[in-house]
């Protein structure tokens, strides 16, 4: 079974963490699309309703063109990357049949009529990777930046601030006795932010904030 992030499962339940509003659904036998739940390409994972709206179909096609690209020349024994480095001659026997996938692919998407995103989004699913629900970065909230998530920004501020985490946790460490006085420096910074909503913003989703 492919790992994913936030998921957790053994023989017969399965459950699934959404990465943008933090809501856990878990059920038996089950898999992501069951909770209209979906994954990018990189793993992260969240309910439908979460993907990136007014996308049009042609923005789609191009990206999903732009993915069949990535593929074909990801197995152009002329092109090899790190991950197929010495397997050279596989390449070119798999490259024939990429070129294939890769022609019916894009022929495909260009006689596509349908004018709804996820409509498209499924029916190319289904129609080259059966057993796929993944969606393109292009479309996945948190690959977008429309939702930045905790660890992303964190790491962010840690390299804004000229800090690594172990030496920021040494000294919240040695300043403070304990987490209601760490809680408490943090209320008495943030009053001199003339924007700060609450003490404690982090954590906070799109869906709560
Ligand atoms: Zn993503």
């Amino acid at each position: 079974m492919k790992k994913r992030t936030g998921f957790v499962s053994n023989s017969s339940s399965s459950s699934f963490i959404c990465e943008v509003s933090g809501a856990c659904e878990s059920g038996y036998d089950a898999g992501l699309s069951d909770f209209e739940m979906c994954e990018c390409v990189n793993g992260h994972i969240f309910f439908e309703k979460y993907l990136l709206e007014g996308l049009d179909v042609q923005a789609v096609k191009l990206n999903l063109v732009q993915q069949a690209q990535k593929d074909l020349d990801n197995h152009d024994p002329d092109k090899v990357t790190p991950r197929y480095e010495g397997h050279t001659e596989a390449l070119k026997k798999w490259f024939p049949e990429c070129k294939e996938d890769y022609a019916k692919a894009t022929a495909w998407l260009q006689s596509y009529e349908g004018d709804n995103v996820n409509e498209l989004i499924d029916d190319y699913a289904e129609e080259f990777d059966e057993d796929s629900h993944v969606m393109p970065a292009a479309f996945c909230p948190i690959c977008s930046l429309q939702h930045v998530q905790d660890g992303d920004l964190l790491s962010y501020l840690l390299a804004v601030v000229g800090e690594t985490r172990e030496g920021l946790t040494a000294k919240v460490q040695e300043r403070y006795s304990g987490l209601d006085a760490l809680d408490a420096e943090v209320v008495r910074l943030n009053k001199g932010t003339a924007d700060a909503k609450g003490p404690v913003t982090i954590g906070k989703t799109n869906e709560t904030a």
